[in-house]
């Protein structure tokens, strides 16, 4: 008889729940404080290794190709490159800054968000679930990878829930707070190789 097939794979999306149980430990607060740090949303044993082979550090470990990658939250140095070249989009950073929380993903429609551009954030499951800011994109031209990839502001209870992000249509925009973004992503901007 064969094995059940998990819920993420019937559904196709990961709940937090799933992702808890397939990294076996998320990063402490104090560690999401330091600076960004990578985590894989990778639950399937698949032969796939660029994350792995990209990483400057040596922070990601997988003994075996088929292995899930496994990140040394400690040895992260937040630099995204795992987010870019990850052919799953299955890589993410996040980065506690006070009640706010950035989160970097990959992106890979269009039209590619610009930086201070206010962004619709969807849930795992595809809902919307607010709004957050553009801080930082790494377009696609300067990517490692085949996706641009952007970091998203936003509240910091939506860190684990919102994986995606869409742009709204003309007229759904509000820019009051584009200045503020603006200014908070040049400090940010040191964090990601390749940035714009
Ligand atoms: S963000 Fe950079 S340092 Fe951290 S795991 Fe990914 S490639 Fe390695
Ligand atoms: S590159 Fe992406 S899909 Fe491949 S093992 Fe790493 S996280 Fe998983």
């Amino acid at each position: 008889m064969s094995a059940e097939v998990p819920h993420y794979l019937r559904e196709g999306f990961l709940t937090f729940e799933e992702l808890k149980e397939s990294l076996g430990e998320l990063p402490g607060e104090e560690r999401l404080r330091q600076k960004p740090v990578a985590v894989p949303e990778c639950p399937q044993e698949i032969p796939c290794t660029p994350c792995k082979e990209v990483c400057p550090v040596d922070a990601i470990s997988m003994p075996n190709p088929n292995d899930r990658p496994k990140v040394d939250y400690d040895g992260c140095i937040g630099c995204s490159l795992c987010v870019q070249v990850c052919p799953g989009l299955a890589f993410f950073m996040v980065h506690y800054r006070g009640d706010r929380a950035r989160v970097t993903m990959p992106y890979e429609l269009l039209p590619v968000p610009k930086r201070g551009d206010e962004v619709v954030l969807l849930s795992r499951t595809g809902e919307e679930v607010g709004r957050g800011n553009v801080v930082l994109v790494i377009p696609k031209e300067k990517s490692l990878g085949d996706t641009a990839v952007i970091t998203v502001e936003m509240p910091i209870e939506l860190a684990w829930e919102v994986r995606a992000v869409k742009v709204p249509r003309d007229g759904e925009t509000n820019s009051d707070s584009d200045a503020d973004v603006n200014a908070d992503a040049g400090a940010e901007g040191g964090d990601g190789i390749g940035a714009d």
